[in-house]
């Protein structure tokens, strides 16, 4: 059903998708759980990305050839092991502009790095009286963390609202950031309403009383270039799994001079310079803030990701979205009962389209979606302040990635009529 109703589109296709130097149709080839699918139009990328045959061999090859554990053994494997791991730790460093491999933590995700600033920086950097400023957009992991500090701490926090049309409301900024704040984190690109965010104002209102900025780049890094020399930013947390790289591997990329002077955040293994009984010292970052053995295989296979992805060109991937997201606006704009969430023209947004359908709740159109092989989210997507805010209880989401093309778009617009056709809306 929805392969006619692309086909059926086949020519808007054909002109918007020449305007990018991406070709879906070939990347999807390179991707196997789209080659195994055929029948799927996967349009939840923000959730997670679908994973290139090139991430696959990499962990297939690491477990194949190169299993060992790392920093440790004074055997070849072990070595090889080591190496491989901190190849990938400076793969990851020069993806996202960093000076020094030191400054990149492997993490589990986004949420892992957010947890670590929090748990390790905040404690040491943040006390009663002073001033975590947030923003209404926020993922809940770049607000909860937060939340526990405050308890911890006795700081307090502040959050920079958002306007009706889902962009952050920066009138009130400069009033927002006194003296007392020690820290601002935001979100680079919206997971919710794809809203991308003046970086460089929030990094000025910050400098201005001397206080850090921590960007959650989880939405940003898989579609454009990330430079955080560039970004002027003191920390970024972004999830591998969102940029086409596995599950439970991300990173925190933070100044060298930053995480020198960090206390650690979890104790055990490999975090250690000397033990004893009773005490202990630890081991320069970034082994600092990776106690146990890590994700050495993710990891790996997270490098093969980067370079998948420059493989493809940042630019041209940053390219290939803009037009989808442009093409999104217009046609689910145009859409009968459609009304989008966050800002409407294009180039404000990201990645994303999120949407309400009149008399359709947004479960109840993503499963008749399912049905026509249309993958979409619905819910809050773990933003329930943006989401109170605007005044919605729900939206659905439609997310892209490189193996999107215009025909999956297309596709989704006729399922929505189809839906509002079973509700007899
Ligand atoms: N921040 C943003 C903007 C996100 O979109 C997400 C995940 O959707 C997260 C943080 C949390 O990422 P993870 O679940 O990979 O830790």
């Amino acid at each position: 059903m929805a392969q006619a109703a692309s086909a059926s589109a086949s020519v808007a296709t054909t002109v918007a998708d020449a305007a990018t130097d991406l070709d879906p149709a070939a990347i999807r080839r390179d991707f196997p759980l789209l080659v195994a699918h055929p029948e799927l139009i996967y349009l939840d990328s923000a959730a997670t990305a679908q994973k290139p045959q090139a991430v696959l061999d990499a962990l297939l090859d690491f477990y194949t050839h190169h299993n060992a554990n790392v920093h440790r053994g004074a055997y070849t494997l072990a070595a090889d092991a080591t190496l491989a791991y901190e190849a990938a730790r400076g793969r990851i460093a020069r993806f996202v502009g960093a000076r020094d491999a030191a400054e990149v933590v492997f993490t589990r995700g986004t949420t892992e790095a957010l947890n670590l600033v929090a748990g390790a920086w905040g404690p040491a950097n943040v006390s009663a009286g002073d001033t975590i400023v947030v923003t209404e957009m926020e993922h809940h992991s770049n607000l909860v963390p937060w939340h526990l500090l405050a308890a911890r701490t006795g700081c307090r926090l502040r959050v920079v609202p958002i306007t009706p049309d889902g962009r952050l409301d920066l009138d009130g900024l400069d009033a927002l950031v006194d003296e007392t704040v020690k820290l601002i984190s935001v979100v680079h690109i919206s997971n919710a309403v794809g809203t991308v965010n003046p970086v460089a104002d929030i990094v000025a209102a910050a400098r201005r009383v001397g206080a850090k900025v921590l960007l959650d780049a989880a939405q940003s890094v898989p579609h454009r270039k990330v430079d955080v020399a560039a970004l002027g930013v003191d920390f970024l947390a972004a999830s591998g799994h969102k940029m086409l790289g596995p599950m439970g591997i991300g990173f925190l990329w933070a100044r060298a001079s930053i995480l020198a002077d960090m206390p650690p955040w979890q104790g055990g293994g490999e975090m250690i310079r000397r033990v004893t009984p009773t005490d202990s010292t630890y081991a320069d970052p970034p082994q600092r803030f990776e106690a146990g053995t890590p994700s050495v295989a993710d990891a790996v296979a997270l490098a093969a990701a980067a370079d998948y992805l420059d493989r493809l060109g940042l630019d041209a991937c940053a390219a290939h979205d803009a037009s989808l997201v442009a093409y999104a606006l217009e046609r689910l704009g145009d859409a009968p009962g459609v009304r989008i969430a966050g800002p409407l023209d294009a180039p404000s947004r990201c990645g994303s389209v999120a949407f309400t359908v009149d008399g359709v709740h947004a479960h109840d159109l993503a499963t008749l979606l399912d049905g026509d092989g249309l993958c979409v989210r619905a819910g809050h997507h773990c933003t329930m302040p943006l989401h109170t805010r605007l005044g919605l209880a729900a939206t659905a989401r439609a997310s892209f990635q490189v193996y999107n093309g215009t025909a999956d778009i297309d596709a989704l617009v006729a399922g929505i009529a189809r839906a509002r056709g079973v509700f007899g809306v």
